[in-house]
């Protein structure tokens, strides 16, 4: 399907932006240079907030709850300073500015109101804290739209809040899909028709009733996905600072190199076992309308990164293993009953009990009378969690897990090789739990210690995609 912008031939794409890449005046500029170069493709710009503003914002919440004033005070003046320096070294132009600073008094003010309220009534509502989170995007949206405009780009903004809308329920965020489509059409399409370019701030919208929400963290490139995909865009670019999607994560392995291509299936196993450059949810939109989505570095903007495609064809890769991903804080619960045998109603059950506590299930296996899942625990309610379901079995936990995730779609093909990296991590006493392969065989899954994981990668990556 062609864009909606495309009546003259026009491409249109969505480019998103980062909180590495916007993190200060100088990767601003760097950012307007690589959108100045596409503006012959009428973009889209989503951006987050500058790197480090969210994680300070969500600790003043938390610092308000606990009555932490003085901690409060530094994390507002660091707020205040970082924007109000990054406004005095790039906007020159008088109007702008003042526009600007009064912006930032303003969401500043309106940080300390927030604040105030969550300490002295002891408030922590949902809406507050999605309104405190929101301000960084807020400002980091309106500087680079005013950063633009400076450097005689026509550029444009929408105000996020007004065309993603979206239900927070029990910690999780759901896009209303039709709701932004309307809105994107209807306020965003006039907007992209007057200018060279819109920014549009990520990660932030509202409810159905205007109450301020989020998409979750890292939620920006969720943002540009639904936009990309309400607005039939051509492309979407996530800008961040690493080369693409890794064949690893580089902490571990310093010579993993990005992959030139890879499939919607590949990139989304990825994402959901911890590959860090894009957000889980923000594949399906651009699957869905078959977008292709590029990964690229925003500090070697000349670089092809990652593009990740519906269908990959043969003389696009050769190797089977692309990637390997991995999710540190895992729980393993074993748990055992004869009545497992007869009732799949107890299923549901444990499942209800892990969502009730706001767990997300990564993976899972069953037998005659077991169950094993994996849950991420990081708070501390399991003896909670434990009691609830010792009510349906015998219960055990382990702690301190590592899922893995060996990843290529090539593998379907190849089923002796799943088999051949079982039987390396066994030739190396590595023990693996809850193997699991998918029937689509995109990817192996094993569950490990966490001791094991440095281990592990290294030997995988080396057995299975360096000797390629
Ligand atoms: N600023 C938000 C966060 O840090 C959203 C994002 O960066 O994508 O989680
Ligand atoms: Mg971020």
């Amino acid at each position: 399907m062609k864009a909606l912008l495309n009546k003259n031939g026009i491409l249109m794409i969505v480019m998103k932006f980062g909180g590495t890449s916007v993190k200060d005046a100088e990767a601003f500029k760097n950012v307007t240079g690589i959108i100045k170069s596409r503006l012959n493709k009428k973009p889209l710009v989503v951006v987050s907030a500058l790197a480090g503003i969210t994680n300070l914002l969500i600790e003043s919440l938390n610092d308000a709850a606990a009555h932490n004033i003085e901690k409060i005070n530094h994390n507002i003046d660091e707020i205040k300073n970082r924007h109000s320096e990054l406004i005095d070294e790039l906007i020159i132009d008088g109007e702008i500015k003042t526009h600007l600073l009064e912006l930032l008094a303003e969401e500043i003010d309106k940080l300390i109101t927030l604040l105030n309220a969550a300490r002295t009534i002891k408030l922590k509502s949902g809406a507050l804290s999605h309104a405190v989170m929101s301000i960084g995007e807020i400002l980091s949206s309106n500087i680079l739209n005013g950063f633009l405009q400076t450097v005689k780009v026509n550029s444009g903004i929408i105000d996020a809040r007004e065309v993603i809308v979206i239900e927070n329920k029990r910690g999780d965020s759901f896009p209303d899909i039709d709701a932004i489509k309307e809105n994107a059409v209807a306020k965003l399409i006039p907007i992209l028709n007057e200018h060279e370019c819109v920014v549009c701030a990520g990660f932030i919208g509202s409810t159905k009733e205007g109450e301020p929400a989020t998409l979750g963290r890292n939620g920006s490139d969720y943002t540009a996905s639904l936009l990309c995909s309400a607005l039939n865009g051509d492309e979407l670019e996530i800008w961040s600072d690493v080369d693409g999607i890794l064949t690893a994560d580089p902490t571990i392995i310093p010579a993993a190199s990005p992959l030139k291509v890879m499939s919607f299936n590949e990139a989304c196993e990825l994402a959901y076992f911890g590959a860090r450059v894009l957000h889980p949810a923000a594949i399906q939109p651009a699957l869905e309308k078959n977008i292709p989505v590029r990964v690229l570095n925003s500090n070697t903007p000349d670089q092809n990164g990652t593009l990740i495609i519906k269908e990959i064809r043969d003389d696009e890769t050769n190797t089977i293993v692309k990637s390997i991903a991995y999710k540190e804080g895992i729980t393993l619960l074993n748990i055992e009953s004869s009545k497992l045998l007869l009732s799949p109603k107890i299923i549901e059950e444990i499942f209800l009990i892990l969502t009730h506590h706001g767990k997300r299930v990564y993976a899972i296996s069953k037998s005659a009378t077991k169950l094993s899942v994996t849950i991420e625990n990081h708070a501390d309610d399991l003896p909670a969690i434990l009691t609830e379901i010792s009510e349906y079995g015998e219960v055990t936990a382990q702690k301190g897990k590592v899922i893995v995730s060996v990843v290529g779609e090539k593998m379907a093909g190849h089923p002796s090789v799943p088999w051949h990296i079982l039987q390396k991590l066994d030739e190396h006493k590595i023990k693996t739990d809850l193997v699991s392969q998918f029937a689509s065989q995109i990817s192996l899954v094993f569950i490990i210690d966490e001791s094991e994981i440095e281990k592990t990668v290294t030997l995988l990556h080396k057995e299975f995609i360096e000797s390629n």
